[in-house]
């Protein structure tokens, strides 16, 4: 390893010359070479480890035996308290790493210095548009550049060594609701980029752009075009043959289809193929989406590219018709796999649905499928020779006209948070989560479509907790997380570990036969690989959601994990999210190494003392009106029945429930548009914008009543200004 003083005198070569020759001396490893084998384990060169992507650190300083003498080597704060979700990469002992709002930080791995921070400085108003919060999951590295995609749709190439920016393109139509979250993947010279917002009505794809200058070389559609008309773009052929699984009307004609691919884009360097994980349909609903008709291709499939030109290879659709938001845009690992006495070339998923998929990667034909969370309703199974689910007719409420008690949901029973696979042992790491939630066809005109708000085809107004607090507190007790070892040969956990709250970390392996992940409550964790049994755990003083990386400099291993609250499920689940409301939103990034000794100052606690609200002078009838807005519009973010979930403000404790200007001045002025929330005007008279302060405030004087025991916290709303 190079010793930071050479460094340095790299980094600032890098920044003077800025020829491709000097450039290329600070990360000047990171090729395909390096990213298809991942080298000796002393580098993370890109998110998912290398480009099998199973997160699998072949270290063994670190492990079963020691991992309890694992201390803190170094920490750093970091600035937006907006949820962490990026898995840092570590090149020749520097560590580069994303957080809100896409900016990015580079840092010598071993000591913790700072070299540089990069800040895309987008429009905060468009974090309104962000379904999921306004997070970042990583850069990628490649021949002396770092590359990011940024919540306003733009992917930026900066320069290694000194974070300047060398280009930029904007890879969206910024006045469509438009997002990127994921991380780019390098490959063959291109970097390819997805993007979000099928929540809002987008049409889904993927783009590859020249790694050196950000020329495009080709964009891939998932979805067929509304209009009919060809894109002139490499998906053309494919989506002709897949225009059919569309209805000829149904509101994608409008929305755009949905099929964005959010989040994971793997790179197989043994067969040269290229793994689109794609998402929901958009809107949700397949009644309102396309007439009820069709598979609707490739929404929540998994889509095979050739890289050189963006041509379609194969699919495997892993939810035909996809109507309950069950993306397939969850972490990918690839691996060979014994399977019946032959080794297969395969690749694995656990997606939202509940189902962990084993993919044949030559054909993209379904090997095996199983359950690995109990009470999946939606479908009891696979039939192996199609492929296809079998179905609870109850699942498809558009067609019933019931409520469809779903589990999983929306919320999924494995989201983003990275999954690993380690081959030693032979079993998948899943993040998993048990939370269930109701699907309810649209009863008013406010369903419809709208410029701001979810556009799901859903009745979001009546979507959330019932006025009843032995429900409410069913639903806390409910929804749990569990760490799951998936066998993906024997098709069954081989072990789990129970969380009493959802949205725990992502996972790490290491041939140390370790794994590591972080809690929602506020720990770090290892495990024995092979057994289940914890070995390790570190209180970190807030909640961990991001996964970790692994990585070695001057002879020592480190363990690296980025640590702070937020992300979809917080923002949305109100009350379900239990305790962990109470757990201190701090984001640091944590840098562990054995025998370190490096000491965490203590999270300051939210506020969780009763606040004094003022008398609710809402009508039964306002508040039922100011009800059905808040669903529609207000609780993906601020948590349904306005239940909070520690990050965004928690409306109940809002300092403007008794000051109507104040309350109109953030609504329909757009007061706090610098932190994302900007103006309903659009959607909402001034006269509603009351209404929903008077649900809010019933709503406060009821949880205070009802919910004693029930975490209370999220700090205070101060009046008009001062949301972090
Ligand atoms: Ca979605």
């Amino acid at each position: 390893m190079r010793k930071a003083g050479v460094l340095l005198t790299t980094a600032l070569l890098a920044g003077c010359g800025g020829s491709e020759q000097s450039r290329d001396r600070v990360l000047g490893r990171v090729d395909a070479a390096l990213l298809t084998s991942g080298g000796t384990g002393a580098d993370w060169p890109m998110t998912g480890y290398n480009y099998s992507e199973q997160r699998f650190s072949p270290l063994t300083q670190v492990n079963a035996g020691n991992v309890g003498k694992l201390g803190l080597a170094w920490f750093a704060d970091m600035p937006d308290a907006r949820g962490q979700e990026a898995t840092p990469v570590v090149v020749d002992g520097r560590l580069y790493v994303t957080g809100p709002w896409s900016k990015v930080f580079a840092y010598d791995a071993a000591s913790g210095q700072k070299l540089w921070e990069f800040d895309p400085g987008v429009d905060k108003a468009k974090g309104v548009q962000a379904c999921c919060d306004v997070v970042n999951r990583g850069v990628a590295a490649w021949k002396g550049r770092v590359y990011v995609g940024t919540i306003d749709g733009r992917l930026i190439a900066l320069d290694a060594g000194t974070g300047k920016q060398d280009w930029s393109v904007q890879t969206t139509d910024n006045s469509k609701p438009y997002t990127i979250t994921g991380a780019p993947r390098v490959v063959k010279d291109m970097v390819i980029i997805g993007n979000g917002g099928a929540e809002f009505g987008v049409r889904g794809y993927v783009t590859a752009y020249d790694a050196a200058t950000g020329t495009k070389k080709w964009r891939f559609y998932t979805v067929p075009n509304p209009s009919g008309a060809k894109d002139g773009e490499a998906s053309d052929a494919a989506m002709a043959k897949v225009a059919p699984t569309w209805s000829k009307n149904g509101e994608w004609k409008t929305s755009g289809g949905g099929g964005t691919v959010w989040d994971s884009i793997v790179y197989d360097a043994e067969l040269d193929q290229l793994y689109l994980g794609v998402g929901n349909g958009s809107p949700w609903n397949h009644g309102l989406r396309s007439e009820g008709q069709g598979d609707n291709l490739f929404l929540s499939s998994i889509v095979a590219l050739k890289p050189d030109t963006g041509q379609y290879v194969w699919h495997y659709q892993e939810t035909p018709g996809e109507t309950w938001d069950f993306t397939a845009t969850q972490p990918i690992n690839l691996a060979t796999l014994n399977i019946g006495g032959s080794p297969r070339k395969v690749l694995m998923q656990a997606p939202k649905n509940g189902f962990f998929y084993v993919v044949d990667r030559m054909n993209g034909k379904l090997i095996n499928a199983g359950q690995f969370i109990p009470g999946v309703n939606w479908a009891s199974g696979y039939d192996m020779k199609t492929g296809r689910p079998i179905e609870n007719p109850a699942a498809r409420f558009y067609k019933t006209g019931k409520p469809f008690l779903a589990l999983p949901s929306a919320i999924a029973a494995h989201n983003w948070q990275p999954m690993a696979f380690n081959p030693n042992v032979g079993l998948a790491f899943i993040p998993a989560q048990i939370v269930g939630s109701a699907y309810l066809n649209p009863s008013s005109p406010l369903d419809a479509a709208k410029p701001l708000g979810f556009n799901v085809g859903q009745d979001l107004g009546n979507a959330m907790y019932p006025r009843d607090a032995a429900t409410v507190k069913a639903a806390i007790a409910g929804a749990t997380g569990r760490l799951v070892a998936w066998d993906p040969v024997a098709n069954k956990a081989r072990w789990t570990v129970d969380y009493p709250t959802p949205w725990n970390g992502g996972t790490m392996t290491t041939a140390g036969n370790l794994v590591f992940q972080g809690t929602a409550l506020g720990e770090f964790r290892a495990y024995a690989a092979d057994t289940g049994r914890q070995l390790f755990a570190y209180p970190v003083g807030t909640g961990v959601m991001a996964g970790a990386a692994t990585y070695q400099v001057g002879g020592v291993q480190y363990v690296a994990v980025l640590a702070g609250r937020g992300g979809a499920l917080p923002l949305s689940i109100g009350y379900a999210i239990g305790k962990a409301r109470d757990v201190p939103n701090v984001p640091r990034l944590l840098v562990f190494k054995l025998g370190g000794t490096a000491k965490l100052p203590p999270s300051p606690q939210p506020d969780t003392a009763p606040v004094t609200l003022p008398t609710a002078t809402g009508t039964p009838q306002q508040v039922a009106q100011g009800q059905a807005l808040y669903g529609r519009y207000c609780q993906v973010c601020h948590g349904a029945s306005a239940g909070g979930g520690g990050v965004l403000p928690n409306l109940q404790r809002s300092a403007n429930l008794g000051n109507p200007d104040g309350w109109h001045a953030v609504l329909i002025d757009g007061a706090l548009k610098d932190n994302g929330m900007v103006s309903f005007a659009k959607v909402l008279t001034p006269e509603q914008a009351q209404l929903i302060r008077l649900y809010v405030l019933d709503e406060a004087h009821w949880a205070q009543k009802n919910l004693a025991e029930a975490p209370t916290a999220g700090g205070k709303v101060p009046a008009r200004t001062g949301v972090r």
